[in-house]
């Protein structure tokens, strides 16, 4: 395994770091449904993809209380 011969500073690890950053992500309007969704993946909202239906949405519902 390699080793390091210098022990290098804290700032120069840190500077080195400046460059981890995350990328942005990129949003657009859905054109079915309007809402904001990450360009070419699948409407979270509607399931809409190229012009049509891909995947099916199930709508959420309430939970039942137990006896009543
Ligand atoms: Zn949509």
């Amino acid at each position: 395994m390699a080793l390091p011969k210098k022990r290098h500073s804290k700032a120069r690890g840190r500077r080195r770091r400046t460059h981890w950053n995350l990328s942005k992500i990129n949003l657009i309007p859905c054109p079915q449904c309007k809402e904001l969704k990450l360009s070419h993946q699948v409407c979270k909202v509607c399931g809409f993809y190229n012009g049509r239906q891909v995947i099916e949405i199930k709508v959420k519902e309430k939970k039942k209380k137990k006896g009543a």
